[in-house]
């Protein structure tokens, strides 16, 4: 049996974090949630929630919210940098998958799931950042924060991101983040922009000779419901070389960038302002996920780069699987090995899948991006079908009765 009085310590108030404290509240925890930076509104980019990652929304009730706030992308163009469509992913998602996948702005999604977990009575802490973790035989699990103050629990979930301080703790010499070599900017524009080229509920994707460029609805705002993303190699400068640098001279880069590729995207760089630079980043498997009292969840555990679009979708089904698994009652030890042991075949498995699309933003000579558009034509199909398992992925829910151990297991990947 679940003991109600059990408490559980989240830190990082991103997606996984929330999402967990939402799920293990109603699991019959007490939660507290911690995040480093103060509580803020309208922070980050673009992002698509795939109908995996809309199934656990829609079980924590945010998921009509979502699709009103956002628009829904039933599927993904593929254009050369001329403009010459070479296939087309997805479609039917709701018919094939039971949900939509839905591109939105990342703060909206912030929005409604700290929200959510604010009207569940979680506790939610911001400006508290972790410096440490103490676990000790025999007493309550600390976390220490660099302001001096700490808290006690039963548990503790690392929900920090891809630059985890949960992961030092976990594995003091385990792997680091490392820049992948390329660099993504992106923003949002007016509505009418994109609208005016029929998009309706598609998403347009250009591989260029070198780089790549992506546009789509993401909300019924008209000045700012657009957004787009340029990926490309980083030549040496990171995200917070661009940081520093103007607006107009990122502009100026990007269209130098982009120079001669198909129409909306030069009208696009051209309205674009408040432009995001980020570096792409990635982090080498890890060989355990816990160590006694603490386990790792969403990017802190298997960060992915952000070309397969399922990093966010992944964190929200770590957050569902860990509440599922937890409310077994089971030993904390046999809960957080059960919990690796299904969601780290998938995780890795979509990993890989997004290093592998990454390479192909990459540079290419003229000859190498034809053929790769040849073998584009040929592989989509096939590509396509291959992806379905990411979509079609049932986290679980709260409402059905506890699984017997070993169940999930068997459908882990
Ligand atoms: C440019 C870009 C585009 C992307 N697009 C998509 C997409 O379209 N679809 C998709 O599914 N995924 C996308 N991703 C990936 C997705 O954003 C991540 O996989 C997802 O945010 C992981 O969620 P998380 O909660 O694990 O980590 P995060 O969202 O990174 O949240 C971690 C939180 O922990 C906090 N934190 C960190 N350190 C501490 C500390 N020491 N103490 C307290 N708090 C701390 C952070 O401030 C943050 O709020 C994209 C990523 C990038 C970079």
């Amino acid at each position: 049996m679940v003991s109600r009085s059990r408490k559980a310590l989240i830190i990082g108030a991103g997606i996984a974090g929330p999402a967990a404290a939402i799920l293990l509240k109603r699991a019959g925890f007490n939660v507290e949630l911690f995040e480093a930076w103060p509580y803020s509104a309208g922070i980050g980019g673009g992002l698509q929630i795939a109908p995996n990652g809309m199934r656990v929304l829609a079980e924590i009730g945010v998921a009509d919210d979502m699709i009103a706030a956002g628009s829904v992308a039933d599927s993904f163009d593929f254009r050369s940098q001329s403009g010459r469509k070479i296939g087309s992913i997805n479609g039917n998602m709701v018919r094939r998958f039971g949900q939509p996948a839905v591109n939105m702005r990342r703060s909206t999604l912030l929005e409604a799931i700290v929200n959510k977990a604010w009207c569940e009575n979680v506790e939610l802490r911001f400006e508290k950042r972790l410096a440490r973790i103490e676990d000790r035989a025999d007493r309550p699990i600390v976390a220490h924060f660099t302001d001096g103050s700490s808290a006690e629990g039963d548990f503790l979930i690392g929900a920090d991101g891809v630059h985890s301080m949960v992961r030092q703790h976990v594995l003091p010499d385990g792997p680091r983040p490392f820049d992948t070599g390329l660099i993504g900017f992106g923003g949002f524009v007016p509505r009418a922009l994109i609208e005016d080229t029929g998009i309706g509920q598609r998403v347009e994707a250009t591989f260029g000779t070198s780089g790549f460029f992506g546009y789509g609805l993401c909300s019924p705002d008209p000045q700012c419901g657009a957004m787009w993303w340029s990926t490309q190699p980083s030549q040496g400068l990171n995200a917070a070389a661009y940081r520093a640098m103007d607006q107009e001279v990122i502009r100026h880069h990007l269209l130098d960038f982009h120079a001669g590729w198909h129409e909306p995207i030069p009208s696009i760089l051209h309205a674009a302002d408040n432009i995001v630079a980020t570096d792409t980043l990635d982090v080498a498997t890890l060989p355990v996920w816990s160590r006694g009292r603490t386990l790792l969840i969403g990017d802190a555990a298997h960060a992915t780069s952000p070309h397969a679009g399922q990093g966010a979708s992944l964190a929200l089904e770590d957050a569902m699987r860990l509440a599922c698994l937890m409310r077994e009652g089971r030993d904390l030890g046999q809960t957080f090995q059960a919990f690796e042991q299904q969601r780290r075949p998938r995780a890795e498995r979509i990993v890989a899948i997004a290093r592998r699309n990454g390479n192909s933003k990459r540079e290419f000579s003229a000859t190498g991006a034809w053929l790769r558009d040849h073998m584009f034509k040929i592989l989509i199909p096939i590509t396509s079908r291959g992806m379905d398992f990411m979509y079609a992925y049932d986290a679980g829910n709260l409402t059905s009765r506890p699984e017997r151990s070993g169940q999930r297991d068997r459908q882990a990947a």
